[in-house]
């Protein structure tokens, strides 16, 4: 068996220690003779997982009591549409930061269900910055303000929490979730999909503050109503059990990390690595305003795209996986989620200072 060096942006890699766990238990979980996939979400064994994915979960975060922790499915891109059916609460009015192709994603959702304001935007520079508060312009008739904390396909990173008065703030941060530590009370709602960070596509994790619930559209579906699944334990139908238990092995793996500070801590030095040998470099560059950049996901060009190709191929060759960029901004981007270990990264700088000293 041979492991890549995996940097795909999601989903994307996970810690071998969980997929180890994870194939252990697969058969048999803890003598239940059963894989947790084939468990009723009602017995026992199940509730047992999920309670201690949620109470990992809290103790990670710090989730104040009067939040309540959802494990949904649809992935992210539906927390697009719920949140305003949820939220909108008879308002007509919601704003969006616009910072990129995911916050363009969101804002297309919401105009189905109400007036967009844009409080800011970095588009006049190709979304290479997080707009500084300053810019922002949060109208005090918004029922929220959304903003995506950190843009996969971009590469730019709040590091920062906005200050938006008595507007719950609701925050898209999929692609940085758990990378260091949050302070849930400044927020109303923060939604994630697992495939960066935490487990298997479609499970969407949700942290809400418990006031915002209970006022969805007349219309909004049982399905998509926060209040439905905050009161059945987010087991109101199946929920994704395979993801969730997943979920908690990753939760109990970063416990184990020493949890979020420890995390940020090797995150910070993980991109420090990466980013330092950009700007030394002539040769690769990051388009993203330094103190903006993510330490998640990093995009960069080489000084030649028709290059970018022979790149790849090397790349592909030595078992450096997923580097291309997304098709909408071009180039390479590197994804070094949590579970990538620094070795990866060094992997991969000893690869392009290779193929620089070959092709410059
Ligand atoms: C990946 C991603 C999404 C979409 O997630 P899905 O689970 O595919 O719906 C939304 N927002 C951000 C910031 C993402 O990185």
């Amino acid at each position: 068996m041979s492991r890549a060096t995996n940097f795909s942006a999601g989903p994307a890699t996970l810690p071998e220690s969980v997929l180890k766990q994870a194939a252990a238990d697969m058969l048999d979980w803890h003598g239940s003779g059963m894989s947790v996939m084939e468990m009723s979400h009602r017995g026992p064994e199940f509730i047992s997982i999920a309670e201690q994915a949620e109470a990992d979960l809290r103790e990670l975060l710090a989730v104040p009591a009067h939040y309540k922790v959802l494990f949904l499915q649809g992935g992210a891109s539906l927390q697009f549409g719920m949140i305003p059916m949820n939220l909108l609460a008879g308002r007509t009015v919601a704003d969006y930061v616009h910072t990129g192709e995911w916050a363009k994603k969101a804002i297309a959702e919401a105009k189905k269900y109400c007036q967009v304001g844009i409080v800011a935007s970095s588009e006049d520079k190709q979304f290479t910055y997080a707009p500084d508060q300053s810019e922002w312009r949060v109208s005090p008739d918004a029922a929220y303000v959304h903003f995506t904390s950190n843009e996969t396909i971009g590469g730019v990173e709040f590091h920062w929490t906005p200050e938006v008065g008595k507007v719950p703030l609701v925050v898209d941060m999929s692609s940085h979730f758990l990378s260091r530590p949050v302070e849930v009370s400044r927020y109303g709602l923060i939604y994630a999909g697992a495939q960066k960070n935490v487990g298997p596509a479609g499970l969407v994790i949700v942290i809400v503050r418990e006031d915002l619930l209970g006022h969805a559209m007349p219309i909004t579906p049982s399905m998509l109503d926060y209040k439905v699944h905050a009161d059945a334990q987010s087991m109101s139908n199946t929920p994704p059990a395979y993801a969730i238990y997943i979920a908690g092995l990753v939760f109990q793996w970063l416990k184990a990390q020493g949890g979020l500070s420890a995390m940020e801590q090797r995150n910070i030095v993980k991109a420090k690595r990466l980013y330092d040998f950009l700007d030394s470099s002539s040769f690769y560059k990051n388009p993203v305003r330094k103190f903006d950049r993510s330490r998640m996901n990093v995009p960069f060009t080489l000084a030649d795209a028709k290059l970018d190709n022979a790149f790849l191929k090397g790349a592909d060759a030595r078992g450096l996986l997923q580097l291309k960029g997304h098709r909408s901004v071009g180039g390479m981007r590197a994804s070094i989620y949590n579970a990538m270990p620094i070795e990866g990264i060094e992997r991969l700088l000893a690869y392009m200072r290779e193929f620089e000293k070959e092709k410059a």
